[in-house]
C-alpha cells in the first residue's frame, strides 16, 4: 500500500499505525444508499436517500445568503438548503439536473427540506450502492473517500487473513454465541444491502457484539495477568493469632456489623497466604472501614511484622493516628505518625524507629514513602481513600517492602462507590470486599436544596442547632482556579459568621494551615469546644465527628457528585437526625440542575455513582488522576454489562487453559499500550 507522508501523518493522528489499526478503525455510523425513498414517504427526522430533478434554483439573501433548490421526484418535492456554497454549485445545480441526496428530512417553513445533504449529480438509472456506506471517524484533511479506499485495499488481501486470525477458542465462542472475528471485521466495513441499519447503528449486531467482547476481553486479560504476576511474588504469611485481636474487640464500645466481620474475614484469610494480598475494601462513607483496617494491622503486628497506613490528607492521617493510638496503646503497641510538615529531626527519629523495627504501626501521608523511609519488616500496607492517590504513589509504597524478597500485603480502602460494572472493569486486577451496611442506630440525613438568596433561613437554622448543643459544618465554595481566592473566601466567610454569631466559638480550617494548627482546630471541634466549623473542602475525606449534625455547603452546584456525597457523609454519624443544606447560586445550568437532583434524591453512594457515570461517562467519572486504564473505543461498560460479565468470566478461563491465545489477544488489542495499565 502506498501512502503519502501527509496521509500517514493524519492516520497517525487517528491512532492508525499498522494495517491492523486500519482494520480496527470501524465506522461510527452508516448511511443507507442501497435504495431510494420516495420523497412523499420520507418522515421528518429520518436519514434517507432520495433522487429527483431540480425544478428551481435560487440564491436568497434573507435571513442569510443561501442556495435553495426545489427538487421533485414524482411523489412530491423537497427543498435543499445550502448555507455555505461555492459559486460553482449555483451552476452545477441548475434547473433540469438530476440529483441524489442523502440526509435528514426536516419539516421546514415551506414543507420538507434537507439542510446540507450529501448531494451528487447522477444520470437517469444510475446504479445504487450495493452495501451500506460506512462513515468513519476521521480528522481534518482526511476524507471519507481516502479512508474508505485505504481500508478496502487492506481488507481483501491474504495478509489480512493472517492479521485477523481467531484468538478465541471454540469453546468460548460457542458458550457466548460469538461469530468469527474475521467475519465481524469484514461485515462492519462492508455490510451487505440486506443488513439492518438499525442493528448496525445501535451496535447490537452480532458483528459489533463480537468486536466489543474482544475489546473488553483484552482489558480483562491484561488486568488479570497483572493480578497473577503480582500474586506470583512471595509475601509473609500472617495467619491470625487472635490474642491481641481478642483483647481489642473486648475493649471496643460497639459490636462489629455483619458486613464488617465478613470483610475482615476475607482480609484475614488473604493475610495468611504466602502471596501478597491485593484487596480493595469498598464501603460507603461512615460504613466503618477504619476498624476493619485496624484489625488487619493488628493481625500483621501479632505476627511480628510492621504495618503502615497511608491517608491522603494530614487531617485524616492525624485523625487516624489519634484514634488508633487510643485503640492500640492499651495493647502495648508502638505507633508513630509521619507527615511532610514535621521537623526534619522529628522525622529522622521516626525513620530510625521504623528502620530498627521499634515502630509497629506507622500512620502518615505521602511522607510515608519518601526515599529515606525504609522499613524493617513491612508486612502490610493500608491505603485509605485510595482513589485520592495516583497510580505511581501506590506502587512506590508497595515496592518499599521489596528490599527483601517478600512483598507486603496491600489493602486499599475507598469510599467512592464505583458502580458494579465499572468496578468489574476498572478493578479487575484486584479482589474486592464490600461493606454494604451502615452501623446500627444512624438516622438518615435529610438533604435540602436552598437558593443563595434564602441565606437568612440557613442562619436561623444554625442558631437553632447550636442552641440545642449540636455542632455545625460550614463548607466554603470550591474555587478550583485559585487556591488563594479559595483561602480568602474561607477567611471572609469565617469573619462574617463570627459577626453574625458573636456568642459562638467558630473554628476555621483550610489547606494552608500547618499540620499542627489543622490538628488543633479539628481537635477543638471534636471536643465540642467550637460549635461551628468553617472549612474548605479539605474536610471532604474521612473526618469523623459524630456530634456534628448540620452541614451547610455553599455553591454546591460547583462540586462533583462524589465530592458532595463525601462531604455530606461527615454528618449523620451519630444518633441525631442530621441535615445537609446544599446552597446554590441561580441560575443553574442544565447539568448542575441534574446533578443536584441526583444528590437530593439519593443517599446510597452506589446509586449516586451509577447515575453520575451515566451523566458523565467513564473517562470523566474516574478522573484523569485515575486513568491508568485505556479507554474503551467500542464497548460501553453500562450498556454492554452482559458482555462485560462474559469477558470477565472468559478471561480467567483463557489464562488457565489457553495462555498463548490470551497473549495474542492482548497484543492484538493493546499492543504496546499495555504499559499504560496499572503495573
Ligand atoms: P468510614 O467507612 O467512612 O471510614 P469510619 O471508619 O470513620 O467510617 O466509621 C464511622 C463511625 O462509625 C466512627 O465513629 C466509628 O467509630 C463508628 N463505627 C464503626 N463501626 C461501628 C459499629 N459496628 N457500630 C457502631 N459504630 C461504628
Ligand atoms: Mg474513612
Amino acid at each position: 500500500m502506498i501512502i503519502t507522508t501527509a496521509v500517514r501523518e493524519k492516520l497517525f493522528r487517528l491512532g492508525i499505525r499498522t494495517e491492523l489499526d486500519l482494520l480496527l478503525h470501524l465506522p461510527i455510523r452508516y448511511e443507507d444508499e442501497t435504495h431510494l425513498f420516495a420523497i412523499a414517504d420520507a418522515l421528518p427526522g429520518q436519514m434517507v436517500q432520495v433522487e429527483g430533478v431540480i425544478r428551481h434554483t435560487e440564491v436568497i439573501t434573507r435571513p442569510r445568503r443561501q442556495l435553495v433548490c426545489r427538487i421533485e421526484d414524482g411523489s412530491g418535492s423537497l427543498v435543499m438548503r445550502l448555507v455555505n456554497f461555492y459559486s460553482g454549485q449555483i451552476k452545477a445545480y441548475a434547473v433540469g439536473k438530476r440529483v441524489r441526496l442523502v440526509g435528514e428530512i426536516r419539516n421546514g417553513f415551506f414543507g420538507a427540506e434537507m439542510v446540507h445533504p450529501k448531494c451528487r449529480i447522477v444520470r437517469e438509472d444510475e446504479s445504487l450502492a450495493t452495501t451500506m456506506t460506512p462513515i468513519y471517524p476521521t480528522t481534518a484533511g482526511l476524507t471519507q473517500k481516502v479512508l474508505t479506499r485505504l481500508i478496502n485495499q487492506v481488507l481483501p488481501n491474504t495478509q489480512t487473513l493472517q492479521i485477523l486470525t481467531e484468538t478465541i477458542p471454540n469453546t468460548i465462542l460457542k458458550q457466548y454465541r460469538l461469530i468469527s472475528f474475521r467475519d465481524s471485521v469484514f461485515y462492519l466495513h462492508n455490510p451487505p444491502p440486506e443488513a439492518s441499519l438499525d442493528a448496525l447503528q445501535s451496535r447490537t449486531h452480532a458483528a459489533w457484539q463480537r468486536i466489543k467482547f474482544d475489546e473488553l476481553l483484552a482489558q480483562q486479560l491484561s488486568m488479570r495477568l497483572h493480578y497473577r504476576q503480582r500474586r506470583s511474588h512471595t509475601a509473609p504469611m500472617l495467619a491470625p493469632v487472635n490474642k491481641l485481636t481478642q483483647q481489642f474487640l473486648e475493649q471496643l464500645a460497639f459490636q462489629l456489623t455483619a458486613a464488617q466481620i465478613k470483610a475482615f474475614t476475607e482480609i484475614s484469610h488473604d493475610l495468611g497466604a504466602a502471596h501478597p494480598m491485593q484487596r480493595l475494601l469498598q464501603g460507603d462513607v461512615g460504613s466503618g472501614k477504619t476498624i476493619v483496617a485496624a484489625l488487619a494491622a493488628l493481625q500483621a503486628i501479632e505476627n511480628d511484622f510492621q504495618a503502615a497506613i497511608m491517608a491522603p490528607t494530614e487531617i485524616l492521617a492525624e485523625q487516624h493516628y489519634r484514634k488508633l493510638a487510643t485503640w492500640f496503646e492499651p495493647l502495648g503497641i508502638n505507633i508513630a505518625s509521619l507527615s511532610g510538615s514535621q521537623k526534619k529531626k522529628q522525622k529522622q527519629a521516626v525513620w530510625d524507629d521504623i528502620a530498627l523495627g521499634n515502630v509497629q504501626l506507622v500512620i502518615g501521608t505521602h511522607a510515608l514513602f519518601q526515599n529515606q523511609v525504609s522499613f524493617n519488616r513491612l508486612g502490610l500496607v493500608i491505603i485509605d481513600e485510595q482513589h485520592r492517590f495516583g497510580v505511581h504513589q501506590r506502587l512506590a509504597l508497595r515496592l518499599k517492602g521489596l528490599r527483601t524478597d517478600r512483598v507486603p500485603h496491600q489493602l486499599m480502602m475507598s469510599a467512592t462507590p464505583i458502580p458494579r460494572t465499572l468496578s468489574m472493569s476498572y478493578f479487575a486486577d484486584l479482589d474486592v470486599s464490600i461493606i454494604d451496611e451502615l452501623p446500627p442506630g444512624r438516622s438518615p440525613i435529610v438533604t435540602k436544596l436552598v437558593a443563595d438568596n434564602r441565606r437568612d433561613e440557613v442562619i436561623a437554622r444554625i442558631r437553632h442547632a447550636c442552641e440545642q448543643g449540636k455542632q455545625v459544618y460550614w463548607v466554603c465554595p470550591l474555587i478550583e482556579e485559585s487556591e488563594t481566592l479559595q483561602l480568602q473566601t474561607a477567611v471572609e466567610t469565617h469573619g462574617n459568621l463570627c459577626k453574625i454569631f458573636p456568642d459562638l466559638n467558630i473554628g476555621l480550617v483550610h489547606g494552608r494551615l500547618s499540620a499542627q494548627d489543622k490538628a488543633a482546630v479539628m481537635h477543638a471541634f471534636k471536643q465540642g469546644e467550637t460549635q461551628l466549623l468553617v472549612a474548605t473542602t479539605v474536610i471532604e475525606v474521612g473526618v469523623d465527628v459524630p456530634n456534628a449534625s448540620l452541614m451547610v455547603i455553599e455553591n454546591a452546584e460547583r462540586m462533583g457528585l462524589s465530592q458532595l456525597h463525601q462531604l455530606r457523609g461527615r454528618v449523620g454519624r451519630g444518633s441525631e437526625a442530621s441535615v445537609c443544606i446544599l446552597m446554590f447560586q441561580q441560575p443553574l445550568s442544565d447539568i448542575a440542575r441534574k446533578r443536584l437532583k441526583i444528590i437530593f434524591e439519593n443517599t446510597d453512594g452506589f446509586e449516586i455513582a451509577r447515575q453520575d457515570l451515566l451523566l458523565r461517562g467513564p473517562g470523566e467519572f474516574l478522573g484523569s488522576r485515575q486513568s491508568g486504564l485505556p479507554m474503551l473505543r467500542f464497548a460501553d461498560v453500562e450498556q454492554d454489562r452482559e458482555l462485560l460479565a462474559a469477558a470477565h468470566a472468559a478471561a480467567d478461563k483463557m489464562l488457565n487453559d489457553f495462555p498463548e491465545l490470551a497473549q495474542q489477544h492482548i497484543e492484538r488489542w493493546l499492543g504496546d499500550r499495555t504499559e499504560c495499565l496499572r503495573v
